[in-house]
């Protein structure tokens, strides 16, 4: 039976959240209706329909800003999901100052509250950018190779073995070039997302240029599926602090969500004070704007409201740095271990993380044959491009093996929103 909290809520005493220096202020709780506050701000993922704010979107991670109160309906409400709880449970537990011995006991069963067998599945997006090797390296003019439909049957291949359905970011040069490839993809079941045109990198475009270009691959995905997509990612994640213009773009042209964010301080990418997990992109601005910024990087003050959303790549916590290890070339050149422990970092706090791949990573033998049909690409280049490519279908499958993934407008909850 649901039992009454001090603010006379219902709340299920097992799952009831309290936090250490303001117990009446921290409950999470109702079979049908239900609502949250968080004395100290922070993210919380709503499995019910959200009342109130009227603007809040069901199923998306929505920041709640410090004392605001989430009004949910629905069996379950945010309940449904312990994974998400222990989540919230960790955010709202994290204030500083816990000194009460009681305190940091709550403290400690609040973030683990649940055994193992009984945790929520948090469900991954499983994501490839569908583009040549040699152009997508050397850009420009640089004939594509058809080595890109072999290399996106083996994807499709060792997908349909795990039973995985991605989301293929799909670039419209390529698909130009082999029209036959988008519906053999949208055959297997995954989600078709634009990667641009011409794979140009986004801050070294101007804002009318990168329009005419996501335009352009939006009407190549269009007329080869029939459908417009919903999701964009940046060639090299190519959306940093020199092009955020591109975000208020991709939301003009219809975009639901992007996935071009590298939360990193990296020197071809990366913005390293971005929010590590599913963020609105008209919140984040305005937070910039303000200069409200949160030590980890995450806006304090934030409201759930439509508007594009961005997934920003999985990196993994570590010695007080953000890595990137979540796909591509870090997964080719790290062991998978890497990778697992980034997941279970979003999923302790009841994240789903994101995983990107490339067609051409499971061509093992395409540099040096490329090569020995006169391509040069450098030394350093060739070496770097193409070790390891042998060991990554086994770290996918093991990767496959471990974690649940699905295509990335699923789990954000966009797939019914259409353009
Ligand atoms: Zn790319």
């Amino acid at each position: 039976m649901p039992r009454s909290n001090a603010r006379g809520l219902p709340s299920l005493g097992r799952c009831r959240l309290s936090h250490p220096t303001d117990r009446r202020r921290c409950a999470v709780g109702a079979e049908r209706r239900c609502v949250l506050t968080c004395p100290v701000g922070g993210m919380a993922r709503t499995a019910g329909p959200i009342i109130s704010p009227p603007d809040g979107l069901s199923g998306l991670p929505a920041y709640i800003r410090k004392g605001q109160e989430l009004r949910l309906e629905g069996p379950g409400g945010i309940l449904s999901d312990l994974g998400n709880m222990r989540g919230i449970a960790k955010t709202c537990c994290s204030a500083p100052s816990v000194r009460d011995p009681r305190a940091q006991r709550a403290v400690r069963s609040s973030s683990d509250p649940t055994p193992p067998a009984r945790r929520a599945v948090v469900v991954n997006a499983f994501t490839v950018d569908l583009e040549d090797w040699a152009h997508g390296l050397l850009g420009g003019e640089t004939p594509i190779t058809s080595r890109v439909l072999g290399n996106v049957e083996r994807m499709l291949a060792l997908l349909e073995r795990y039973g995985v359905k991605a989301t293929f970011f799909a670039l419209g040069k390529v698909c130009e070039k082999f029209p036959e490839l988008l519906p053999r993809v949208a055959a297997g079941g995954h989600e078709i997302a634009s990667h641009g045109y011409g794979h140009d990198l986004v801050y070294n475009m101007t804002p009318e240029s990168f329009r005419e270009d996501v335009r352009r691959s939006v009407g190549i995905i269009g007329e080869q599926t029939g459908a417009a997509p919903i999701g964009y990612r940046a060639p090299a994640f190519s959306i940093t602090r020199q092009s955020l213009w591109a975000g208020p773009i991709l939301a003009e042209l219809g975009f639901k969500y992007s996935s071009s964010i590298f939360p990193i301080r990296g020197s071809r990418y990366g913005i390293a004070d971005a929010p590590v997990f599913p963020f609105n992109w008209d919140d984040w601005l305005t937070a910039r704007k303000a200069g409200v910024c949160g030590a980890a990087g995450q806006p304090e003050a934030r409201s759930p409201k439509p508007g594009l959303i961005e997934f920003p790549m999985t990196t993994l916590a570590f010695a007080g740095r953000r890595w990137p290890v979540c796909g591509g070339g870090y997964l080719r050149l790290l062991p998978a271990r890497f990778l697992k422990a980034a997941v279970r970092q979003a999923h302790r706090q009841g994240q789903p993380a994101v995983v990107y791949m490339h067609p051409y990573e499971l061509d093992v033998s395409e540099v040096c044959e490329l090569e020995r049909a006169g391509w040069r690409f450098g030394r350093q280049t060739a070496l770097t491009q193409s070790l390891f490519r042998c060991f990554i279908k086994r770290r996918l499958a093991d990767i496959f093996r471990t974690f649940k993934f699905a295509p990335m407008r699923e789990v954000l909850g966009v797939s019914e929103l259409r353009r």
